[in-house]
């Protein structure tokens, strides 16, 4: 693998593009785990337009993906490991190329390490994440980059498959720039990610109606979760600009939480004038899930590495504690004070 990280490498696009020239070729599309609009959008943009050249394609997810993404085109024949994970692995073994999207570390797909290693599929990472960690044949990595869908973008531009673009690809590709941009509110400074949203809208689908499917479409109950979560349950951190919110299986269970609903919760502490520093804790099954977000230049992702199994980017990241809610929260505000310089309340 090419030694260079966080760049956009496409030294070694010319031999995946010769495979790709040449239909039928069976393709897996593989995302991260808890997919988000992008890495879903950039699976199934990138799957319908590999289909529209004429190959066969399968786009596996990790697990259950939100209900506010079901609508997306082609969402009902993804691939969740948690129902159909031989399906994923027979295909895998066979497949002749795989792309990796969205996901920097393959160490975040456990069921899928020894069928992704022992394939001889042609293997590609498209992503903005820093640091990919994947033994692949190609990768196409910018951390500058809005999305990983700007990224297939660009790809679709160097590999000139332009001519098998369609309305259903762009909806895909649109709806991942839109949600990795919070709605082009942050990542999104570069002229060139409008370009590409320009780009997108020629092909003449309804951008309004994708805003609406991804941010109009909550149940009741998770609004009623939301209001919770800020009214009862958020604490903002004494001396500090950060805030938490933790919530309990039971919390959750009591407001009928399904797949998804608590996505975008961590943004919202940071709209509170002076915070810089979220942190969502989710008691889970049988772990705690975290979600950290900041603003200006304190990296969630090298915090969330150092203490809690995690990672992702600078402003976002996530991670995992096997510890209870209580001891994660308070082990969590246990390492602030080694950050106070970067982390203490400044008036503005
Ligand atoms: P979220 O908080 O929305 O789950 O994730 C925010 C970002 O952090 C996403 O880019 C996601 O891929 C990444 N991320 C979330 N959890 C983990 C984790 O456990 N490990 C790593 N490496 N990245 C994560
Ligand atoms: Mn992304």
């Amino acid at each position: 693998m090419n030694g260079r990280k966080d760049i956009l490498i496409w030294d070694s696009l010319a031999d995946a593009l010769s495979l790709l020239r040449n239909p039928v070729k069976k393709i897996a599309l593989v995302v991260h785990p808890n997919p988000d609009g992008d890495a879903l959008g950039s699976a199934l943009g990138l799957s319908r337009l590999m289909e529209n050249i004429g190959h066969h394609c399968l786009v596996i997810s990790p697990d259950d993906y939100p209900d506010f993404l079901k609508w997306l085109p082609g969402a009902a024949r993804i691939c969740l490991l948690n129902q159909a994970l031989n399906v994923a692995i027979d295909f895998l073994k066979n497949a002749d190329m795989i792309f990796v999207l969205d996901c920097n570390e393959l160490s975040r797909i456990n069921l899928l390490i020894e069928a992704f290693t022992s394939s001889d599929a042609y293997k590609i990472l498209i992503d903005h994440h820093p640091g990919p960690e994947l033994q692949v044949d190609c990768i196409l990595s910018d951390t500058s980059v809005s999305s990983t869908a700007e990224l297939i973008c660009r790809f679709i531009e160097e590999a000139g498959f332009h001519n098998a673009m369609d309305a259903e690809v762009a909806t895909c590709l649109f709806t991942g720039i839109m949600t990795d941009t919070g709605c082009f509110s942050y990542n999104s400074s570069k002229r060139k990610t409008y370009e590409t949203v320009a780009a997108l809208l020629d092909y003449g689908f309804d951008k309004d109606a994708v805003y609406y499917k991804v941010y109009d479409n909550f149940s009741a109950e998770r609004m009623r979760l939301l209001g919770f979560s800020l009214n009862v349950k958020m604490e903002i951190i004494p001396g500090y600009c950060v805030a938490l919110i933790s919530l309990t299986r039971d919390e959750l269970l009591r407001h009928q939480f399904q797949t998804g609903d608590t996505e975008g919760f961590v943004n919202y502490p940071l709209s509170i004038k002076g915070i810089r520093f979220s942190a969502l804790f989710m008691e889970k099954e049988n772990h705690i899930k975290i979600s950290f977000r900041s603003k200006g230049n304190f990296s969630v992702n090298d915090f969330s590495r150092k203490y809690f199994n995690g990672g992702g980017h600078v402003n976002a990241s996530g991670g995992e504690s096997y510890a209870s809610l209580e001891e994660t929260v308070s082990r969590f505000k246990s390492i602030l004070p080694a950050y106070r310089d970067q982390l203490s309340v400044y008036d503005e």
